[in-house]
C-alpha cells in the first residue's frame, strides 16, 4: 500500500500552486525519525501536548521520510534536517542513536535531542560524537514533571549549563516554546531574546513561528521582539498567512526557514480559526477517533473531497505572503535553501 494516497485534486493543487514556486532543491529544517521499537512504556506519560499529531504515525523510518518526500514533491530534492520524537515515551538513547545512524546514511544534518536531565559533559560528548549532529531539538515535555503543563518556562526544559554549551560551539537550538498563550506569553518572548542576547554563538530557532497559529498569538510579541538580531523563526506546521506576513515583514526573508513537522504535516487537512482557536479541518474517517480533541473537526464528502495536504496548505501560505510582500525568487530560494543551508552547514 502506498504510504500517501495522492489523488488527481492533490495533483492539480502541486502543480498549480506550488512546482514553480519551490526551488528545485529545498531543504526542510525540521523532521521527526523514530522507530515504533523505540517505544517505551513510560510512568510518566502524562501527556502536556495535544493528542492530534500522534495520531497521524505510529513511527516514521527515515526511508518513509524519504518516501513522503518524493510523493508529494516529484520534481524536488529534498534535504531533511533530522530529529527523533520528543516524546517522554520514547527511548531518546535509542531514537539519537537511530537518527544519528540515519543522517549518515542519507547525508542529510541532524539535532540531537536533549533532556534537561542531562549534564552538560553528556550532551557534549553525544553531540561531538557525530558529526551529523549541528545541534540541539529540545521540547517542552522533559521539563520535570511537577511543573504543570501550563506553566512550563523555557529554561525548564532548556537549562542554562546547555545553552552555555551551545553557545561555546555555535550550535543551532531549536525551540518549541509552552504555555496556552504560546508567542504572546511574556514569559516566552521575554526569555527568548534574553536567550539571544546572553548566547550570543547560538543559532536560536523558533519552531513554527512561536506556535503563533492564530493572529491572536502573536500578542505583543513582535513589538518587544523588534530589535531582535539574530532568531531565526521555522514556519513548521504554521499555516497562518497574517503571521508570517508579520516576522517575514520584520526580520525579512534571511532569517524565515522552511520545515514540514513530517510525518505529522503529511497528513490531510486545512486550518481555520476561530475566537482566537485553530481547527484542524481533516476528511471525515481519515486519522480515527478524533472526537476528544478540540482542535479537530471531521469534514464529510463532498467538501472533504477538497481538503490536499497540510504541507501544500502551509506552502501556499507562505507563497501567498511571499507576495503579498513583494519578495523576490532570490528571497524564496533563501527561505527554502539558502537560510538553512547556511544555518546547519549544507
Ligand atoms: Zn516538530
Amino acid at each position: 500500500m502506498a504510504l500517501l494516497n495522492v489523488l488527481p485534486y492533490d495533483k492539480a493543487f502541486y502543480e498549480e500552486h506550488l512546482r514553480d514556486f519551490l526551488p528545485s532543491t529545498f531543504i526542510d529544517c525540521h523532521t521527526h525519525i523514530w522507530l515504533d521499537a523505540q517505544n517505551h512504556f513510560c510512568e510518566d506519560s502524562a501527556n502536556r501536548s495535544c493528542a492530534w499529531p500522534n495520531m497521524v504515525a505510529k513511527d516514521n523510518s527515515v526511508e518513509d521520510l524519504n518516501e513522503t518526500n518524493r510523493l508529494l514533491f516529484p520534481d524536488n530534492k529534498v534535504i531533511s534536517v533530522l530529529y527523533g520524537q520528543p516524546m517522554v515515551t520514547i527511548d531518546l538513547k535509542k531514537n539519537n542513536a537511530y537518527v544519528a545512524q540515519s543522517a549518515e546514511k542519507y547525508n542529510f544534518p541532524a539535532l540531537y535531542i536533549s533532556h534537561p536531565s542531562q549534564s552538560a559533559e553528556s550532551v557534549e560528548r553525544a553531540v561531538l560524537a557525530n558529526p551529523c549532529f549541528k545541534g540541539l531539538k529540545v521540547y517542552l515535555q522533559f521539563a520535570p514533571s511537577y511543573i504543570p503543563g501550563n506553566e512550563i518556562r523555557i529554561y525548564d526544559f532548556l537549562p542554562k549549563e546547555h545553552l552555555a554549551l551551545a553557545d561555546k560551539h555555535g550550535w543551532v537550538v531549536q525551540i518549541h516554546i509552552a504555555r496556552p498563550r504560546r508567542l504572546a506569553d511574556p514569559v516566552n518572548y521575554v526569555q527568548l531574546l534574553e536567550i539571544e542576547e546572553n548566547y550570543p554563538n547560538i543559532k536560536l530557532i523558533v519552531a513554527h513561528l512561536g506556535r503563533a497559529y492564530s493572529n491572536e498569538d502573536l500578542g505583543d510579541a513582535l513589538d518587544y521582539l523588534k530589535n531582535s538580531q539574530r532568531t531565526i523563526w521555522d514556519f513548521t506546521a504554521n499555516t497562518n498567512q497574517f503571521v508570517m506576513e508579520k516576522v517575514l515583514d520584520l526580520y525579512g526573508p534571511d532569517r524565515f526557514i522552511y520545515g514540514t513537522d513530517f510525518p505529522i504535516f503529511r497528513m490531510k487537512a486545512r486550518r481555520t480559526v476561530e475566537n482566537g482557536f485553530y481547527i484542524n479541518e481533516i476528511p471525515a474517517g481519515s486519522l480515527g477517533d478524533v472526537s476528544s480533541d478540540p482542535h479537530m473537526r471531521e469534514i464529510p464528502s463532498p467538501e472533504a473531497d477538497k481538503i490536499t495536504f497540510f504541507i501544500y496548505e502551509e506552502i501556499l501560505s507562505c507563497k501567498n505572503a511571499c507576495n503579498t510582500l513583494g519578495l523576490s525568487k532570490e528571497d524564496v530560494q533563501k527561505i527554502f535553501y539558502q537560510n538553512s543551508a547556511d544555518i546547519f552547514g549544507i
